[in-house]
């Protein structure tokens, strides 16, 4: 069966939805083809805050930011590996991203807050409304209904297809085991997610993080798009750069959102009531640090006042609910309740707590030099889960240039394909800052979907 559209985008992330609009409203006909039955990728799972700075957000609560130093924060945090011309492209985009995503497709942000990130300078890193991507992705899903574009799900792209000049022309792709051919006139966008969920592939490209890792991803994420492309000449950049998330559910691995409090002041401590590593450091430093504690696991200890700075109970009810019932998250009146309930020795935690507490007070953490604002600690409630990292991001993937275009061995672009989001390998270098994915998806979707849109039908 054929199907012929101006712009085949394959993927219903945050990437896909950005590009298939986008081209849609630069009056492109285009599809969007998922593969699992339901939308949104790992983007509707994600925490979904956005870096951007210069926003509204920051303008209101006093903070100065720059473009310049958004883009030092994050070639710095990935340890100049990215691309400095598609870091540059995805800062700059980045703010009149997150006000389309406001004032185009409705996206609700919080008004009077923003997270910091660790790598990030400042905060700078606008929160949706409920701190998850279904905020995002419900919206999307109502924009791309308002224009009538068909969302094809259980549809699963194998191949890329090409003219004689090798100019790619679409996808095959399969349903239910039949084959389909979608032609795109103007241009194939793959927005296919990483490829933190294929334990083969990880190992192959860098073996630590092989089944020895759980991943916080949806089965989807396979690394289809790095591979249909890899096969048609495209270059990929960074593959062993694969990242963990410090804290995750030690039993299914997805990540804990209720692990928002830490940038509010919840300490991170060991089964030795210790504190051990600044709770917000880069993703890598902090993994590295809880893999070399006891167990290789860790807890992180919050109360009421950080919980009514941080509202992380509030916004993950769910989580919340589960994680007691599982035994991973407990919630106590005292510390000797805490430390009795997991095991911690309680004068250590009580040590750990009172120097908290005093550099709550004078605003300088001496032990690990927090960053943030913490808060006095020596009351309850509290709660108190245990966590390990787990496979989060894959850094590497395909090789694009500022204009979202799939690049071949040679550095030149592989006509009639576009990449956006996790399946690109060149803007987060050897480790993403929080926050960065969701500026990279929609700034790329937008770019893609905008350039594939105005090419040329052959
Ligand atoms: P990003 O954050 O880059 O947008 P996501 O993980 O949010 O990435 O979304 C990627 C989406 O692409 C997922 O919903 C995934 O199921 C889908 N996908 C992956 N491979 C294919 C494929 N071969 N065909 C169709 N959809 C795919």
């Amino acid at each position: 069966e054929k199907n012929v559209y101006d712009v085949v985008v394959v993927g219903s992330g945050g990437a896909g939805f950005s590009a298939a609009i986008t081209a849609h409203d630069a009056g492109a006909s285009v599809v969007i083809l998922e593969k699992m039955p339901t939308v949104g990728g790992n983007s509707l799972i994600s925490g979904a805050e956005m870096a951007a700075a210069g926003s509204w957000v920051q303008q209101k609560l006093g903070i100065k930011d720059s473009v310049e130093q958004h883009f030092q924060d994050t070639m710095k945090g990935g340890d100049n590996l990215g691309d400095p011309a598609v870091v540059r492209a995805m800062v700059e985009g980045a703010l009149p991203a997150a006000l389309w995503c406001r004032d185009e497709i409705g996206v609700e942000f919080v008004e009077d807050n923003l997270f910091h990130f660790g790598g990030h300078s400042v905060k700078r890193s606008l929160i949706p409304k409920g701190a998850t991507g279904s905020e995002f992705i419900s919206k999307f899903m109502t924009a791309a209904e308002k224009r009538k574009i068909p969302i094809v799900t259980g549809m699963k792209a194998e191949e890329l297809l090409r003219d004689a000049d090798g100019r790619v022309t679409g996808v095959r792709a399969v349903m239910d085991g039949k084959d389909y051919v979608f032609e795109a006139r103007r241009g194939t966008v793959l927005a296919t997610g990483g490829f933190a969920a294929n334990v083969d592939m990880r190992t192959k490209a860098n073996p630590f993080y092989g089944a020895g890792f759980k991943t916080t991803n949806m089965p989807g994420a396979q690394g289809d798009g790095i591979v249909m492309a890899e096969k048609i000449g495209a270059a990929v950049a960074n593959m062993d750069q694969i990242q963990t998330y410090p804290m995750c559910d030690p039993v299914s691995g997805a990540i804990e959102l209720i692990d928002d409090a830490r940038f509010e002041g919840a300490i991170l401590i060991n089964q030795e009531g210790r504190r051990f590593v600044e709770e917000l450091e880069r993703r890598d430093v902090m993994s590295k640090a809880i893999l070399a504690q006891t167990g290789q696991y860790c807890y992180a200890l919050f109360n009421q006042k950080v919980e009514d700075r941080a509202h992380a109970v509030q916004n993950h009810q769910d989580e919340v609910a589960v994680f007691s019932r599982t035994g991973i998250l407990y919630k106590g009146e005292t510390l000797k309740d805490v430390a009795d309930h997991f095991k911690i020795p309680l004068d250590a935690l009580e040590d750990t707590v009172k120097k908290v507490s005093s550099y709550a007070k004078t605003g300088k953490d001496l032990d690990f030099n927090y960053r943030g604002k913490f808060e006095d600690l020596t009351t309850g409630p509290y709660w108190i889960y245990r966590g390990v990292p787990s496979v989060h991001h894959t850094m590497g993937g395909l090789k694009i240039n500022p204009k979202a275009q799939v690049l071949d061995a040679k550095g030149n672009p592989i006509p009639g394909l576009w990449a956006a989001g996790e399946v690109t390998g060149v803007t987060h270098g050897s480790n993403r800052l929080g926050s960065n994915a969701y500026a990279d998806i929609i700034v790329f979707g937008r770019i893609a979907g905008e350039e594939a849109a105005k090419a040329e039908v052959k």
